[in-house]
């Protein structure tokens, strides 16, 4: 089964209303291949979601950064799947190891918010990846299955999610993951998938890269048999870097 190329812009905790506004007029004139082909997605912060829904292209589409673990409430300061659904935002990152690393959330945590954000009718962008130590002690491959695991333990339908590999050394240091690092990982991703979930999931789950991401390093790593994608942070706040890292395949 194909799997369509997914490119998301992780803005993270960045940018006024000017240049939220300068982006997407630059996303806006881009020239991309086709929607069949390949699948963009920005992730402002939230409160640009509504403005950068009102202004974007609608062959481009958004994610929240997070969203609360379970239905809203008495629980000030966050933000419930329900209200992401409501505003008409059809995805959300989930376990980003600025979350997981700074805020404390748990492998548990990330799985519950994973389960009701799908049972909500959102699509998640579920983020895993070791730390430096973890690569370093051989221990990548446990944590990466651990993380997915506690995510995959708690779904029964796969089609609304897509897994983005992000090794933490590599986020915002410009020490980009090599094409062969990339691929090992995303393939024992997928036969972590295969073995454990099922064939077909396997085959159709969307494996992404995230990490220094940019127009240098994209190809190399696009062509990769088992690189789906890319979760972009830095580079996603330079418009003009954008395209070249969208033009796939
Ligand atoms: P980076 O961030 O591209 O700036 O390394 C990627 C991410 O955190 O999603």
């Amino acid at each position: 089964m194909g799997r369509k190329f997914f490119v998301g812009g992780n803005w993270k905790c960045n940018g006024t209303i000017e240049e939220v506004k300068k982006i997407v007029t630059t996303l806006n004139e881009a020239e991309v291949p086709s929607e069949d082909v390949v699948e963009v997605v920005v992730s402002p912060p939230y409160v640009f979601l509504s403005m950068v829904k009102s202004l974007l292209r609608n062959d481009f589409s958004i994610a929240a950064q997070n969203c609360w673990v379970r239905k809203g409430g008495a629980f000030t300061g966050e933000v419930s799947a329900e209200m992401l659904v409501n505003l008409g935002i059809p995805w959300v990152i989930l376990g980003h190891s600025e979350r997981r690393l700074l805020l404390n959330e748990s492998n548990e945590i990330v799985g519950d918010k994973t389960a009701y954000a799908l049972s909500q009718g959102l699509n998640v962008i579920a983020c895993v990846g070791e730390t430096f130590e973890q690569r370093e002690s051989g221990s990548t491959l446990a944590v990466v299955a651990a993380q997915t695991k506690a995510i995959a333990e708690r779904l029964s339908i796969w089609s609304n999610i897509v897994l983005a590999y992000e090794p933490v050394w590599a986020i915002g240091t410009g020490k980009v993951a090599t094409p062969s690092q990339a691929q090992d990982v995303h393939s024992e991703l997928r036969k972590w998938l295969h073995d454990n979930i099922g064939a077909e999931v396997a085959a159709s789950t969307r494996i992404i890269y995230g990490g220094s991401v940019n127009g240098a390093n994209c190809k190399e790593l696009a062509a990769q048999p088992d690189v789906d994608g890319f979760l972009v942070g830095g580079a996603s706040l330079k418009p003009v870097k954008v395209p070249a890292i969208i033009d796939y395949p």
